[in-house]
């Protein structure tokens, strides 16, 4: 058993299982004997499962929303939002059965078609930061294409998979089809990365583990698909609306106390409006609320550990070029208060790693050409944001940014009915959107010889 934390108080909330490699072989043999069953469940049926998974999903989305606030430090508006990501990426999924056409392909002496057809086993591999939405993005595609599923949470968040594991079996998806497995990474993770069963894997988390496991994934030329790390910047240009544009910057990088993956963790602003920037940018800083994430007033809560705290600390030691903070609250909790280091130098730390907490780096940049230069001066490529009011330009750098997410004059960067992804080391492979279920089926090609 290992001890779940509330990272707001300290408190142990839960006791949940290691589970024993021999354990986890039993489920994947389990999850290979439910797939032909799965695969073969008409597609209607199969669409009408997953609906009456996402109105079970739905139907508890505070309790859910709840279980995320005490088990991740999630503000409850955020958690509420990650629960109904998970009901709408269900729904969205739920018409893909019906829907996973093959082509006719013209040919000579005969007729060519091709299908779709399941990969049998999927192995879905989560991080700590966002539970609920990248479980969703693995299992519900994956699930509607015909697989089966086991799903492993990261060892400190496990409370919302454990739980959606539940409404699955209680929705009538049939045992087997869909399982959630607790325990690490080293040893669960590790185990459904090696076994011959397991015909994917979707993993997101750190470059670091992603990298290791790609590696040995290519011995059984196990597919995967990779969602890691990222660096992304927030690109300012003068002639930008300025106030909105600092309005919003806390938020691009502050948001889940800036423990996303598509954090706008470097702010790059024209030279020429470099000043009037950061003053507009403080009071945005100051005004974060960062407080107990039960509050419907929260904008940020704690960091998910002690040790990731100390991690992120590393990045703003006494000599560090702190421009200003944000508060936050004191007492028990892993708070952390948002912090603006400026001006930082292109290829220091603060610059090109990946800090996954609320430390914002900013630097000036001179013209187009610098800006790009120094957007893609970085391992990463997952997200980032524009401003400007010049559309060319807005164009122009979006494709010179090399990074699988941008954004335009605001900080969206996930729908689920959009592909969503990296470039270089933030990833492999493309979730959500319209081709997901690529990542999750084989094509096979058919030619029936029908001369005489
Ligand atoms: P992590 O790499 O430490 O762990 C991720 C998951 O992998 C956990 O479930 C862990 O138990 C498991 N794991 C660890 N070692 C393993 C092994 N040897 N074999 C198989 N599985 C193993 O990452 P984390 O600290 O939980 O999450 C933070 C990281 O995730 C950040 O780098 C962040 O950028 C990244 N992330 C990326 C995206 C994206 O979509 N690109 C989204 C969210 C988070």
């Amino acid at each position: 058993m290992f001890s779940v934390v509330n990272p707001a108080t300290e408190d142990v909330i839960a006791e949940v299982p290691r589970t024993p490699v021999e354990q986890v072989d039993e489920i994947i043999a389990a999850a290979r004997a439910a797939f032909p069953g799965w695969r073969d469940v008409a597609p209607g049926d199969r669409a009408r499962l997953l609906r009456r998974f996402a109105e079970l999903v739905d139907t508890n989305v505070e309790e859910l929303a709840a279980l995320e606030v005490r088990n991740s430090g999630h503000t409850i508006s955020n958690a509420r939002w990650e629960a109904g990501n998970v009901r709408d990426v269900l729904h969205f999924y739920a018409g893909a059965p019906e829907r996973l056409h093959g082509m006719q392909i013209p040919v000579a002496g005969g007729v060519d078609i091709t299908f779709k057809e399941p990969l049998g086993v999927v192995g879905v591999i989560v991080p700590w930061n966002f539970p609920m939405p990248i479980a969703g993005w693995g299992f519900a595609p994956a699930l509607a294409a015909g697989n089966t599923v086991v799903l492993k949470p990261a060892e400190l968040t496990p409370l919302t998979a454990m739980r959606l594991g539940e409404l699955a079996l209680e929705a009538g998806i049939p045992p087997g089809v869909f399982t959630v497995v607790t325990g690490q990474g080293s040893v669960v993770g590790e185990r459904l990365v090696t076994h011959p069963d397991v015909r994917k894997i979707v993993f997101t988390g750190s470059t670091e583990v992603g990298t290791a496991l790609m590696a040995k994934c290519a011995p059984q030329v196990k597919r995967v698909t990779l969602e890691l790390g990222g660096k992304s910047a927030n690109i300012v240009f003068a002639d930008a609306d300025l106030e909105k544009a600092a309005a919003t910057a806390p938020y691009g990088v502050f948001d889940n106390a800036g423990q996303d993956c598509c954090a706008r963790s470097r702010i790059l602003v024209q030279a020429s409006v470099f000043d009037r920037f950061m003053q507009l940018l403080e009071p945005a800083v100051a005004a974060v609320r960062v407080e107990d994430p039960a509050r419907d007033t929260a904008e940020m809560g704690p960091l998910i550990s002690a040790a990731h705290r100390d991690s992120v600390r590393a990045y703003v030691p006494e000599d560090a070029p702190v421009a200003f903070r944000g508060h936050a609250p004191e007492g028990p909790g892993y708070w952390f208060a948002p912090t603006v280091l400026a001006p930082v130098a292109p290829g220091t730390p603060a610059f090109t790693e990946e800090i996954f907490g609320p430390v914002v780096a900013v630097t000036p940049f001179e013209d187009e050409a610098d800006a790009v230069r120094l957007a893609n001066a970085t391992d990463y490529g997952l997200s980032g944001s524009i401003w400007t009011r010049d559309l060319g330009r807005a164009f122009r750098v979006a494709r010179a940014y090399e990074s699988g997410n941008l954004s335009v004059n605001s900080h969206s960067s996930v729908r689920y009915w959009t592909p969503f992804g990296g470039y270089k080391r933030s990833g492999l492979g493309r979730e959500l959107g319209p081709d997901a279920l690529d990542a999750f089926t084989e094509t096979k090609n058919v030619f029936i010889d029908t001369e005489e």
